[in-house]
């Protein structure tokens, strides 16, 4: 390539990627892949070190992140946010060993840290108090999202040291549960998928109205101290354990390596299945040098500190046939599209369908039954189709177009203006969607009827045992004994479960009456808040918008939904059999913790301190803030505070988390 032609193509890089940092940092919604992205960043990055003539301080090479929204306040941070130089190989890593060894002229030691897919953002805190979030940003000026920050549960408010001046850098990100959960509402809703956790916590976070965010299951991991006044950090690994101390969240992965072999050896440890294993998308290892006074000493670039480096994991691709394209109908009659595939070993699991998600996408990357195609696991959650492979095409391949016509029902399918699902008009009378409507009222998070799985609800519906959720509540033995697989034992069992549920509480009969968009936050806003269904029923539109979570989308669905006269004949029908339709006596729920008061302290394992204080109170406990001889029980975790010690001397008995949950299974 001559210089002419190394400069067409660098502006040609240039534009390209700027167009995808604008897609990927302003709007959340990139597309095309990270890998795509970061081979195009590859390519300029070759080009400038081959003719450093073209290298320019506005190139993107030389960037971090993208421009602030101007719909935010900005930010100015007290120090530059910057980005990570990639590896992508032992080579890039052992190539960074040598340039941090060359410069520091000692051998030094490393902190291995998950790389968490999320959005890094900077926490300032004055007397111990959070009193400023932003995002980054273009690392020197990022966004204003205090107010959405302090909805994230795990974002402590008040440090446990009363410091006078602390600003952190952590990763918002998206638990792998909650996005799939989002992406399946957004689906239902007929609204663009996010493509990853990632983005899916870049659009919940930066968001105008902090309602949406607290609705979004946000979570966060600290793992940099910017700047500190009363106290001293002198290792990144020593500035991690000080943060959990301060009583931030910090990832439990992070490991000391003596040296660069010891890296490459736990590098190699993260298989795809211990990757796929954790609750939250990483995208990658972080090495650090451990020592922080070596920082300083190394410096930076413009884009990204010399102590540091990205090592990206290699994407989980692999190619298959589209055997063919299945409809599925939701709950709410979306029919979405799913590629049959050819099974394919792919990041630790065995994955035979991908989600086509709706007409557009199989239009856009012009996916045939019959086509051999890339699949990736996409946020290594959902597998779905990147690319199809015409090459291997033999020209028997079929084009798929959506029915008119719902495969359920033969309903009339229709697309909404502005919507990119198709949806079957068939409503209550679609059986697809009334199968699906049942399963979900009886499902786990719903009204948690134990035996009643998918098999038996579509055997229930197809006997006409069973039109809708309320009938369950009128089985008869004898309807059961007739059908197969139940004898007299398993029909009584599923009869107690069926009775059992008419007790749940009203916020999970809420959920699983399955309104639209009102998912187990909402259902929780809205029993706290009108106790029983008919004050919901009669509740107006800025009655619900009025409240926290409730935006006017779901304040919509749920007039909408009451005011349906099916709907209506099916909540009748649920008040006869005697389903709790009222929430239950005001004050402290009674429960196997009743009378019992908690104090917690320290990280607890696998559940956050609110998830905690829920459950201790849902189960009729008290949680109190500090240790005395009235306290029952302490409920310990990593690193506990100075209440573990009041405990020991006052000879409160102090459990751990799985301590609690025993307690609670009485
Ligand atoms: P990055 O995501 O590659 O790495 C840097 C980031 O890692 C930091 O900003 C921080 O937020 C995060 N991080 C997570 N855990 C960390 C830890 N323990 N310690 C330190 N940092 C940690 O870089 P970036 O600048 O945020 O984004 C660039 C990347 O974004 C690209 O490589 C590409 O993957 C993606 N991207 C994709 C598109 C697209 O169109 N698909 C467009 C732009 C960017």
């Amino acid at each position: 390539m001559d210089l002419a032609a190394a400069r067409q193509r660098v502006e040609e890089l240039r534009r390209l990627i700027e167009e995808h940092n604008y897609r990927y940092y302003v709007l959340d919604q990139p597309s095309i892949s990270d890998r795509e992205y970061d081979d195009l960043m590859q390519e300029l990055l070759a080009l400038e070190e081959a003719y450093p003539e073209l290298r320019t301080p506005d190139s993107p090479s030389q960037r971090v992140g993208g421009a602030p929204r101007e719909e935010f306040n900005q930010v100015r941070h007290p120090q530059v946010l910057l980005s990570l130089n990639d590896a992508f190989n032992e080579g890039d890593l052992l190539e960074f060993d040598r340039r941090v060894r060359g410069l520091a002229g000692r051998p030094v030691e490393y902190v291995i840290e998950a790389k968490i897919d999320g959005l890094a953002v900077a926490l300032t805190y004055r007397d111990g108090l959070f009193t400023l979030g932003a995002t980054r940003g273009d690392g020197q000026v990022g966004e204003e999202v205090t107010a959405n920050l302090r909805t994230i549960p795990a974002l402590p408010l008040r440090l446990r040291r009363p410091l006078p001046f602390l600003v952190v850098r952590g990763e918002v990100y998206m638990p792998k549960v909650a996005f799939t959960a989002l992406n399946a509402a957004r689906e239902e809703a007929g609204e663009p998928l996010f493509a990853n956790p990632r983005n899916a916590a870049a659009g919940s976070l930066r968001q105008l109205d902090p309602k949406i965010t607290a609705s979004r299951s946000l979570s966060l991991f600290v793992y940099q101290v910017i700047s500190l006044t009363g106290a001293e950090v002198a290792s990144q690994a020593g500035a991690l354990d000080f943060l959990a101390e301060l009583g931030f969240p910090v990832n439990p992965y992070r490991v000391v390596a003596p040296d660069i072999q010891a890296v490459l050896e736990e590098v190699k440890s993260w298989t795809p299945e211990r990757r796929a294993s954790l609750p939250y998308e990483i995208d990658g290892l972080v090495i650090k040098v451990n020592d922080l006074g070596l920082h300083p000493v190394l410096g930076a670039t413009a884009k990204a500190p010399r102590w540091a480096m990205a090592y990206k994991f290699p994407a989980e691709q692999a190619a298959a046939r589209v055997e063919g394209i299945i409809l599925r109908v939701g709950r709410t009659g979306v029919l979405t599209p799913t590629a049959v595939l050819t099974p394919v070993r792919l990041a630790g699991t065995t994955v035979s369908r991908a989600t086509l998600h709706n007409e557009d996408y199989i239009r856009e990357k012009d996916i045939r039954i019959g086509d051999t195609v890339i699949v990736q696991k996409a946020g290594d959650i959902i597998p779905e189709v990147v690319a199809v492979l015409p090459e291997r095409r033999t020209g028997s391949e079929e084009v798929f177009t959506m029915p008119e016509r719902c495969p359920a029902c033969g309903a009339a399918v229709v697309r909404p203006p502005g919507e990119a699902a198709h949806r079957c008009t068939g409503g209550l009378a679609c059986p697809a969607q009334v199968l699906e409507g049942i399963i979900h009222f009886a499902s786990r998070g719903a009204m948690d009827i134990q035996g009643l799985g998918p098999a038996i609800v579509a055997q229930l519906l197809e006997a006409g045992l069973i039109h809708d959720a309320a009938d369950l509540y009128y089985l008869k033995e004898e309807d059961l004994l007739k059908l197969e697989r139940f004898g007299r034992q398993s029909a009584g069992n599923l009869l107690a479960a069926i009775a059992a549920s008419k007790k749940q509480p009203l916020e999970r009969l809420l959920f699983a009456l399955g309104i639209r968009n009102v998912g187990q936050r909402a259902a929780r806003v809205l029993a706290d808040h009108f106790g029983s269904l008919d004050k919901l029923a009669a509740a107006t539109l800025e009655e619900l918008t009025a409240l926290p979570d409730i935006g006017p989308r779901i304040a919509e669905s749920i007039r909408e939904f009451f005011t349906e006269p099916r709907n209506r004949a099916v909540l009748e029908k649920l008040k006869k059999a005697g389903v709790r339709l009222e929430a239950e006596d005001a004050g402290t729920p009674a429960g196997p913790l009743t009378g019992k008061t908690f104090v917690l302290t320290g990280t607890l394992l696998g559940m956050t301190r609110q998830e905690a204080e829920e459950l201790i109170t849902r189960a009729g406990g008290k949680v109190s803030s500090s240790v005395s001889r009235k306290t029952d029980y302490v409920v310990a975790g990593d690193k506990p505070g100075s209440k573990y010690e009041r405990a020991r001397e006052l000879g409160v008995p102090v459990i751990d988390a799985d301590g609690l949950r025993q307690l609670l299974r009485r």
